[in-house]
């Protein structure tokens, strides 16, 4: 028996002009009821609402499709997950198995890669916060340190004379591309001469080996030209170290910052259609480092960091709605269980939502809060939807990057995160948190055991 059509109540809208671009209002026409085959439904039946799916399939077609833009141009590739983006263990070791080694900004994400199997050799460590334990270990391990300042650098000649071990080094480069803003605050800067200056002082050091120039010239960067400037100018940097010491960079590395096809707010055209493709970069680079001075005989290994662009697609988080209303100046509001404590992006994106189930196809332009009891807790502010239910089910796309490692536990607990394998099966590869997550650390001091005693 067909199920019963609902009655919708019609209604006069007004037409909103300045709010479109040329390609017309509607967002979605079709629902998203699957993700790699697995039903929407069942997957919130057995883990909850909101629920962080994550696609492996997704995860290592991606990759591939990079890795294979770089490699057919260039004889020495390999890329390092950059663990910041997204440290779910099952997700790094995915990349892991593709060949990615570790590219780390913390002691704490450091140990998180040995504890994935990486062997130290194959840990990048960056940025600004090195502490001495974490530098020491680094060191005896032999990984690759990417100094970020001069206290750093120093740092690391006292320990690495202490050790009598030498410590495999490499410099995070800052430098003009031609994009705005220039991110100066990380690493020595190139245009300067305090990335040259940097580099005569570790050649004069019996424990450092110069082994990698580093740049990471920022994130979200929507034109491949930049990497182009910054290949050219690490590889100008390599070909003087050739020069004037004989010595050879093993490898030149672009950090991230690859665009992903998410839409930045306020952007005339869906990232789609504006993200460069993996080429376009691959293309920029290499095209930069074989034409360098640097000898065909020492051309350095490429090693890329990228972080968004690589699991950005492969993460959706699913979630249900909690309820309707029509706002005092007439826009439509739904209010659904993601809020943005577990859509960080959303400050930024705006993220593809899409019905869960089939919809009819009368649409209004809908706000879309979370359901935080904080004022800034908006999802969307603009989306073109059909009228949902409460208890109705929307899945958001693009999200795998960043809101898997900057969520907070902030007034509800983080749900569960499933990984749909290569054969459809779903793996819970993070249990919901619970009660005694939060209190777990908590301590509570003798005199408040009673609160009916004062
Ligand atoms: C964050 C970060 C990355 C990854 O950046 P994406 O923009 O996500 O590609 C790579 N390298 C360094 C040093 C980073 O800090």
């Amino acid at each position: 028996m067909s199920e019963k059509k609902k009655f919708e109540r019609p209604v006069i809208k007004k037409v909103q002009t300045g709010m479109t671009n040329k390609f017309g209002t509607r967002t979605e026409f079709d629902p998203i009821t699957h993700i790699d085959k697995v039903p929407v439904k069942e997957l919130i039946e057995k883990h909850g609402s909101p629920l962080y799916v994550v696609s492996e399939q997704t995860i290592r077609s991606t990759y591939q499709d990079l890795y294979r833009a770089f490699s057919t141009r260039y004889p020495k590739v390999q890329m390092a997950w950059s663990y910041k983006t997204n440290y779910l263990d099952a997700v790094c070791r995915v990349f892991h198995q593709e060949g990615s080694w570790a590219e780390v900004v913390s002691g704490f994400e450091y140990d998180k890669a040995l504890a994935n199997g990486i062997s130290g050799e194959h840990i990048i460590f960056n940025g600004p916060d090195k502490d001495e334990a974490a530098l020491e270990k680094a060191i005896t391990k032999k990984s690759l340190i990417h100094i970020d300042h001069f206290d750093e650098l120093y740092s690391i000649i006292e320990i690495a004379n202490e050790l009598n071990i030498t410590a495999r080094v490499a410099i995070r480069i800052n430098m003009d591309t031609g994009i705005f803003p220039q991110w100066t605050r990380f690493g020595f800067n190139y245009d300067n001469g305090e990335a040259w200056e940097v580099i005569n002082r570790i050649m004069l050091q019996e424990k450092l080996e110069l082994i990698g120039l580093h740049a990471h010239i920022g994130t979200y960067i929507m034109s491949a030209l930049p990497y182009g400037v910054a290949a050219s100018k690490l590889a100008n940097l390599a070909a003087s170290v050739e020069k004037k010491f004989g010595h050879n960079v093993k490898y030149i590395d672009l950090g991230g910052g690859f665009a992903s096809k998410n839409t930045l707010k306020g952007a005339y055209l869906s990232g789609t259609d504006t993200c460069p493709s993996f080429d376009e970069y691959a293309e920029a680079i290499t095209s930069a480092l074989v034409r360098s001075e640097i000898k065909p005989e020492h051309l350095p290994m490429l090693i890329l960091e990228t972080g968004r662009a690589l699991i950005d697609d492969a993460g959706y988080i699913l979630g249900s709605v909690i309820a309707n209303k029509r706002m005092p100046d007439g826009k439509r509001s739904m209010i659904i269980d993601v809020g943005v404590n577990f859509l960080f992006t959303s400050f930024w994106y705006e993220h593809k939502i899409t019905p869960a189930q089939s919809f009819s196809h009368h649409t209004e332009d809908t706000i879309i809060y979370g359901p935080l009891c904080m004022n800034i807790d908006i999802i969307r502010e603009h989306i073109t939807l059909p009228p949902l239910k409460r208890g109705d089910h929307v899945v958001i796309s693009r999200i795998g990057a960043y809101n898997m490692t900057q969520w907070m536990q902030f007034i509800n607990l983080r749900p569960s995160i499933v990984m749909i394998d290569m054969d459809g099966k779903a793996h819970v590869i993070r249990e919901n948190e619970t009660l005694n997550t939060v209190k777990q650390n908590e301590r509570i001091p003798e005199h408040l055991t009673d609160i009916n005693k004062k």
